[in-house]
């Protein structure tokens, strides 16, 4: 029969290989993507619902498009794979064979990172870091914020998902609290003494928001914290703060399924830069934020490039079609005010040790508003076409 092709997560980098697959190859492979969810809700943009620029319609994709270009969409939990019958083991029942596995399965959070949560506190302390419903619960409770109350945010350590990602949902926070709740403040928790275009987010929130954002790094002991989610307290470093909201973002790991298959060391899954797959398994590959791969930044940017790389070297594999070198790029967009957008990106190629950086840029400081505007409609203009190239 034909080579079978498995991917588990329909996400940033599992939709992509999926259907870039099923597309070149022009039905010589049979592929399968295992996705629970009927619905993604992307997490890029999903700062901006908090601040009230998109919809949550805005940030959901179905799987539709991408079964109308042949690939067998199943609904369902992959709970374990066999490496030696290479088979994956279905929550439904059953097993479903492959000749080469991708596994993009996002993150899962270590447990015990901070003191005091775990997910079943994730009502109360949400951290809204997978997208969807803890997104909107989220926006709930700073939408009921009383007047004048605090939102704290405890920051995750290196390395985690969207590097920029608290720093913007700071920004977007603020933006809302001070259109409907001006005497608010908001502090941060940070373990790291630095943070992704931190000038860009600090010289934003001194412009816009002067006075609300309340960053304790950690320097400041901002990593000597933890949480009383029943009593709704936040301590930092012995001093015990009320809070109204809290959102927790604990320390990531790969998604359990991607240990469960035992292609992990450590938090995460090493690959092998040029097709991605894993040093554990030739036929199994890791994809997006549970990869562990040198110097890409864990983004839906990323995980999309990686994942044209690698369907294109598991055609080559399996069909013996032209195999490309492999190139890489990423941008991660973040939104500090209306139109006050900033950027920071680079390039990569393969090397035998990782995927390297080659080339980089970033938003400078003091920008023009004209250029800050243009740079936020170029990050409009991505998720468009991203999210198309994503779900067809
Ligand atoms: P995901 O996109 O999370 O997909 C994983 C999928 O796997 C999920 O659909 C899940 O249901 C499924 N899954 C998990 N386990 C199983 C299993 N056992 N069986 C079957 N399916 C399973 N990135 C950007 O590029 N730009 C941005 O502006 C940006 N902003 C962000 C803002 C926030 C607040 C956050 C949290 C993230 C942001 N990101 C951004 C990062 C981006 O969302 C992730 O890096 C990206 O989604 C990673 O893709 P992935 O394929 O690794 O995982």
């Amino acid at each position: 029969g034909k080579p079978r092709v498995v991917v588990v997560g329909g996400g940033a980098g599992g939709a992509t290989a999926a259907r870039y697959i099923a597309k070149d190859s022009k039905g010589e492979i049979d592929v399968t993507l295992i996705e629970p969810s009927r619905q993604y809700y992307t997490c890029f943009f999903s700062n901006l619902y908090l601040g009230g620029f998109k919809e949550m319609d805005d940030l959901g994709h179905s799987y539709g498009a991408i079964a109308a270009g042949g690939v067998n969409v199943v609904h369902d939990w992959a709970i374990g794979v066999d490496r030696d019958a290479k088979t994956v083991a279905l929550a439904g029942g059953g097993s479903v064979p492959y000749d080469k596995l991708i596994l993009s399965p996002g993150i899962d959070f270590v447990e015990g990172a901070v003191a005091g949560w775990d997910v079943s506190a994730q009502n109360a302390m949400p951290h809204a870091y997978k997208g969807g419903s803890q997104t909107e619960l989220l926006k709930a409770q700073l939408m009921a914020m009383p007047e004048g109350g605090t939102f704290a945010m405890v920051a995750p350590p290196n390395p985690y998902r969207c590097p920029p990602g608290p720093y913007e949902r700071v920004s977007m926070v603020a933006h809302f609290l001070k259109k409907h709740n001006p005497t608010a403040k908001i502090i941060v928790a940070d373990p790291k003494p630095k943070f992704s275009k931190m000038a860009l987010f600090q010289e934003g929130w001194a412009n816009h928001y002067e006075g609300m954002v309340d960053w304790i790094g950690e320097d400041f002991g901002g990593g000597n914290v933890s949480v009383d989610p029943a009593a709704m307290t936040v301590t930092i470093d012995d001093e015990v703060t009320k809070v109204d909201v809290c959102n927790v973002i604990p320390a990531m790991k790969a998604g359990r399924i991607a240990e469960l298959a035992g292609v992990t060391e450590g938090n995460w899954a090493p690959v092998n830069a040029a097709d991605m797959s894993t040093k554990a398994d030739a036929d199994v590959y890791v994809l997006g934020d549970s990869s562990s791969q040198g110097d890409m930044p864990k983004s839906g940017f990323s995980a999309n490039s990686q994942a044209k790389v690698c369907a294109n070297a598991v055609r080559g594999a399996l069909t013996g079609s032209k195999v490309f070198p492999a190139k890489f790029s990423n941008t991660c967009w973040s939104l500090i005010d209306t139109n006050d957008g900033v950027k920071v990106g680079a390039t990569y190629e393969a090397t035998d040790e990782k995927i390297a950086k080659v080339d980089g840029f970033i938003s400078a400081t003091g920008e023009t508003a004209e250029l800050r505007k243009a740079t936020y409609e170029e990050s409009e203009g991505w998720y468009t076409g991203i999210t198309s190239d994503m779900f067809g």
